[in-house]
């Protein structure tokens, strides 16, 4: 269908959490909101996440640590860290990038913009929750980082106090006090640091799915199976936009397509954003809803463990291998060999549900946040885009309305490339 273009005053494309957060807030705030979505709301890497509201996590990808392990990754197709040798030559402007980031001064400034962004990102979630009446899928009830390997353990505690000296609080948990807080976790559990302050989903779909009623009974218009397909500034005030479902025209757009968010933001602004991803995979147990209290990642095995109302959810690895590459589902089974060793028992894996999503990775670890004349962008946000989309939606809301942010906006500019 071809439609006249008769222009709307916002239109959202992708209703990831990033998307829905912001659709809803603005449409409380009266704006009326058009959210085109190419599949459903959620079924990107909002759905299928760990479900951890991790504001502890304040450093960049790019860690020096990374290069050591290159070698591995290019032989280990089931490591932690995988990189598809036949995606290098793709990859490797991003890689280049990453590598530019680590150097200690630009390290440390990256640190400074995520914890600017994490220390408000509890906050924004309960007060969104609150708006929202989210409250029953979300727990603040903290989360727990273990160390088995006793070499890990000096690194762990050293790190606790680092956070707790910034201000992220923590504490350190022996292997007594551990297994009284989680019994379910086996003796090779030596220690941990158990961050009060975090939370999580215990249902992410059914949140998912709260928010976009929420947004069309308060009269947002919702369009799912509608993909942008090309997009365009007219003249200095709008945008037209070129979709599955005919043509459109908006005053402002929002640009939130998570990982597929390059080539939209190349035709709205002329800037190449060295956005690739970091794939993630998950298992669900469904069987699983009582084993665990609270998430539980691995420093060693480096995946996490979070309790759901509809099952365990086992989660992490990272994988570069582009957009288009099928997914690797034994990457997503392999994480059971690696939770059950953590636990006293065996862990009932029956009717186990895998599965691969894209986290929106930048080269520097952070989300492109900012406006542009009639554009708007949030997308970017790696591994912490649930925990971070609250506050997001605040800060795209202040954008649109020309009001202050609060907060250093230079480090989310889209001009920092
Ligand atoms: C295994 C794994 C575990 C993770 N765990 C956590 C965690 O515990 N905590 C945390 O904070 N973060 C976590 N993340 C990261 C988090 O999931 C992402 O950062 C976040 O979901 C990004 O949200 P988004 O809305 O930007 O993207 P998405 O959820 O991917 O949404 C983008 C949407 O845009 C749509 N779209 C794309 N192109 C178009 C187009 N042209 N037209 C219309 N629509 C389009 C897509 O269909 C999609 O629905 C994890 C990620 C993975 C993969």
């Amino acid at each position: 269908m071809t439609r006249e273009p008769s222009c709307c005053p916002v239109i959202v494309i992708g209703a990831g959490i990033i998307g829905l957060s912001i659709a809803v807030n603005l449409q409380r705030a009266g704006v009326p909101v058009v959210l085109m979505e190419a599949d459903t709301a959620g079924s990107g890497a909002s759905g299928g996440n760990a479900g951890h509201i991790a504001i502890e996590q304040v450093f960049p990808i790019a860690d020096p640590g990374i290069i050591r392990q290159l070698p591995r990754m290019l032989v280990d197709p089931m490591g932690p860290l995988r990189l598809d040798w036949r995606y290098l030559a793709r990859l490797m402007p991003w890689l280049v990038r990453l590598l530019a980031n680590m150097r200690p001064a630009r390290y440390a400034q990256i640190h400074r913009a995520l914890l600017a962004l994490n220390q408000h990102s509890l906050s924004a979630w309960q007060t969104f929750a609150n708006q929202w009446e989210l409250s029953r899928w979300i727990r603040i009830q903290g989360s727990l980082l273990v160390a088995e390997n006793p070499a890990s353990v000096p690194g762990l505690q050293q790190h606790g106090k680092r956070l707790n000296a910034m201000g992220i609080s923590n504490a350190w948990l022996d292997a007594r006090a551990l297994r009284e807080r989680e019994p379910a976790l086996a003796d090779n559990q030596l220690g941990a640091l158990f961050y009060p302050d975090t939370g999580h989903v215990i249902n992410l779909d059914a949140m998912i799915n709260h928010l976009r009623t929420r947004f069309m009974q308060m009269g947002g218009q919702l369009h799912e199976g509608c993909r942008v397909l090309q997009a365009e500034r007219r003249d200095g005030h709008t945008v037209l936009l070129q979709t599955s479902s005919g043509q459109w025209c908006a005053r402002h757009v929002v640009v939130c397509t998570g990982a597929f968010s390059r080539t939209l933001t190349r035709q709205l602004t002329g800037i190449n954003v060295p956005l690739d991803t970091e794939r993630g995979y998950h298992l669900m147990l469904p069987n699983e809803t009582a084993r665990l209290s609270i998430p539980v990642s691995s420093i060693d095995r480096r995946f996490i463990m979070t309790p759901m109302e509809n099952g365990l959810r086992l989660a992490g690895t990272v994988e570069f291998a582009g957009l288009q590459a099928p997914p690797n589902m034994q990457r997503s089974r392999q994480l059971l060999q690696l939770a059950q060793p953590m636990l006293t028992a065996r862990l009932d894996a029956a009717n186990a549900v895998s599965w691969m999503g894209f986290r929106p990775s930048i080269a520097d670890s952070l989300p492109v946040i900012d406006r542009h004349g009639p554009v708007l962008l949030a997308f970017g946000h790696q591994h912490l885009g649930l925990t971070q989309a609250a506050f997001t939606a605040e800060l795209i809301q202040a954008l649109y309305f020309n009001a202050d942010t609060g907060v250093d906006m230079r480090p989310y500019r889209l001009h920092r490339f």
